[in-house]
């Protein structure tokens, strides 16, 4: 199964991923986690992408389209894959194109900005990909992840005005990808639920039509 999970910032993409890499067994891969990996570790590629990321911009095509070709090479990827977070332009979806990869479905996860906004501000991470929100999905300690028990921590780039800025950058560059992939005839789209177990179930019924 090769996927994409389409959707605005905080939409809940990172958390339904994870669900679907565990029940097909395939790895997913979040240009943002790789982002912000290259930009804790300090790396020429963090370097240039921290400033991007922390005005809400999108990073350059170049760049993450070097990323994603990489990965693809890899040997992991070679009976699938879930794309979190890529593409993110109409480039980046041609330069997929160009790779040779047919993808079987792009999943669309929607959920109405307000929402969105109400999520970030309770968004609380870990440096070990674990998401959690204070209302809807919290830790079983405060401030403690269940996976790995480290810290949790606030992202740099759910400050509220960057919120609006990256919701202002995906309906300007990502959600043309909706018209992109259903001219193609692969796009599917599935409602953001209050609950993610009640996401999860709608997600794995829509992607049960593809399999
Ligand atoms: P979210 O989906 O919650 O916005 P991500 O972790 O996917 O968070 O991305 C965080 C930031 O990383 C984005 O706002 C953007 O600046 C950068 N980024 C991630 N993926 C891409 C991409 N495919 N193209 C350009 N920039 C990207
Ligand atoms: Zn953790």
């Amino acid at each position: 199964m090769k996927l994409i999970l389409l959707g605005a910032p905080g939409a809940g993409k990172g958390t339904q991923s994870a669900r679907i890499s565990e029940k097909y067994n395939i790895p997913a891969i979040a240009t943002g986690d790789i982002l912000r990996a290259a930009i804790k570790e300090g790396t020429e590629l963090g370097k240039s992408a921290k400033s991007y990321i922390d005005a809400g911009k999108l990073v350059p095509d170049e760049v993450v389209i070097g990323i994603i070709r990489e990965k693809l090479a890899s040997d992991s990827c070679r009976n699938g894959f879930i794309l979190d977070g890529f593409p993110r332009s109409i480039p980046q979806a041609e330069a997929l194109d160009q790779m040779g990869v047919a993808m079987d479905a792009v999943l669309s996860l929607e959920v109405p900005d307000e929402k969105i906004i109400e999520r970030m501000s309770g968004r609380r991470v870990c440096h070990c990909g674990a998401s959690y929100h204070v209302v809807y999905l919290p830790p079983m300690q405060t401030g403690i992840c269940d996976k790995c028990g480290n810290k949790l921590y606030i992202r740099d780039d759910d400050a509220e005005e960057t919120v609006r800025k990256r919701l202002e950058t995906y309906h300007a560059q990502t959600e043309p990808l909706k018209a992109y992939y259903a001219k193609k005839g692969i796009l599917i789209t599935v409602e953001g639920q209050e609950e993610v177990a009640d996401t999860t179930r709608a997600v794995f019924s829509a992607l049960a039509s593809v399999e």
